[in-house]
Formats: structure tokens, C-alpha cells, sequence
């Protein structure tokens, strides 16, 4: 009952009432409040997610002949894939090569560059849970389809023999990509913790970053 009379006793200005409230840092409550309003800048995979979408939904508008994301099968979705490794960073050896099988080749080959396997493996995570964020159906999730598992499994495997990575060994580092693997673990476990979970499970952490081509695409 000591606070019965309102105006705050310990508060020797109180008398002024809101006038006071101009006074130096008299506003910081109010803009407290205003911040707090606001929502929280999004995680690091939270904007990967959205980024990896909209690069999807851009990908379906300019597809010949037209798709929609009603239309979209887990055939697409590895269309799609294929499509990235245009922009891949990863060396994948041809059988032919000398270095097929090479973890570190003494020099270069002309054996085509595409995308990580476990760089693939986490964007098929984050697009699943963003169609399903989306309203699409779970049943429906071309994401999650048979042969999206089944292509992205060939495909780790066929890295891991070219490239004499073996996945579920996660203890090559190679110093250019130390940084790079660190995100790609954490981005993968928040995946999982998402619930996104399903598409492979181990390793996860090779290969380059940028599975998104830069959105210049706007044509
Ligand atoms: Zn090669």
C-alpha cells in the first residue's frame, strides 16, 4: 500500500509530470518500446531461406514453358538443381581424369566445376520448409519427393568417389574453405533443429557457399 499515492516518490522531478519527459534522456523509455515493437532482424538462416525461395519462384517464372508451383515435382526441383551447378564452386573429376579420386590434385584440370553436395543438400532443407511456410501442402512438397532423396544421394556419392571426400568423415579442412564449412555446419544444424530435417542427415558440412546465382536474372 506504499504506492498508493501515485506519483513516484523516489522520483524527485515527478512534480513536473510530462513536461519532465523532455529533459535530456527522458524519451529513452519511449523509443525502448519503439524498438521492441519492432520485429527482430531475421537469422542468418531465416534470410538464406527467404533468398533461396525467391531464387526458386524467379527460376519457375522464367522456365520454358512456363511452371507453377502447383505444377512443380520433385523432377523440376532436380532440373533446378542441375541448373545451379552452372554456378558451382566445387572441382568434380570426370572418371577420365588423372585426378579422379584426388582429395588435392598437383594441378589443375579441366573437369567442370558444380555445386557441393552438401551445399545442394541444405538448400533442398531450406526450400522444403519455405514451400511449406508458404502453404503448400506436405504432401505435396516437391522438395521432399523420392527422387530428390535419391538424386541428391547419387550425387554424394559420386563427389565423394571423384573428389576422394568422403562425407561422413568431417575432418578435412582445407584452410580456403575452413570459414565456409563452419557456416555450412551451423546453417545445417539449425536446419534440423528447424525441423526441416529428412534429406540425408550426416555430413552436411562441405563445399562452397553460394548455392544462389547472384539475382541478376530479372529479364
Ligand atoms: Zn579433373
Amino acid at each position: 500500500m506504499d504506492s498508493s499515492s501515485g506519483a513516484g516518490p523516489s522520483d524527485p522531478s515527478g512534480g513536473e509530470g510530462p513536461s519532465s519527459a523532455t529533459v535530456g534522456g527522458g524519451r529513452s523509455e519511449e523509443g525502448a518500446s519503439t524498438a521492441a515493437a519492432q520485429p527482430p532482424p531475421p537469422s542468418r538462416y531465416e534470410s538464406q531461406k527467404r533468398r533461396d525461395w525467391n531464387t526458386f519462384l524467379q527460376y519457375l517464372k522464367n522456365h520454358k514453358p512456363p511452371l507453377t508451383l502447383a505444377h512443380c515435382s520433385g523432377a523440376h526441383v532436380i532440373e533446378f538443381l542441375k541448373y545451379l551447378d552452372q554456378f558451382g564452386k566445387t572441382k568434380v573429376h570426370v572418371t577420365g581424369c588423372p585426378y579422379f579420386g584426388h582429395p588435392n590434385p598437383p594441378a589443375a584440370c579441366a573437369c567442370p566445376l558444380k555445386q557441393a553436395w552438401g551445399s545442394l543438400d541444405a538448400l533442398i532443407g531450406r526450400l522444403r520448409a519455405a514451400y511449406e511456410e508458404n502453404g503448400g501442402r506436405p504432401e505435396s512438397n516437391p522438395f521432399g519427393a523420392r527422387a530428390v532423396r535419391i538424386y541428391l544421394r547419387e550425387v554424394k556419392e559420386g563427389q565423394a568417389k571423384a573428389r576422394g571426400v568422403p562425407y561422413e568423415k568431417k575432418k578435412r579442412k582445407r584452410p580456403t574453405t575452413a570459414a565456409t564449412v563452419v557456416l555450412e555446419a551451423t546453417t545445417t544444424a539449425t536446419q534440423v533443429a528447424a525441423g526441416g530435417g529428412g534429406s540425408g542427415g550426416g555430413g552436411g558440412g562441405e563445399g562452397s557457399s553460394d548455392v544462389v546465382p547472384p539475382t541478376t536474372e530479372t529479364v
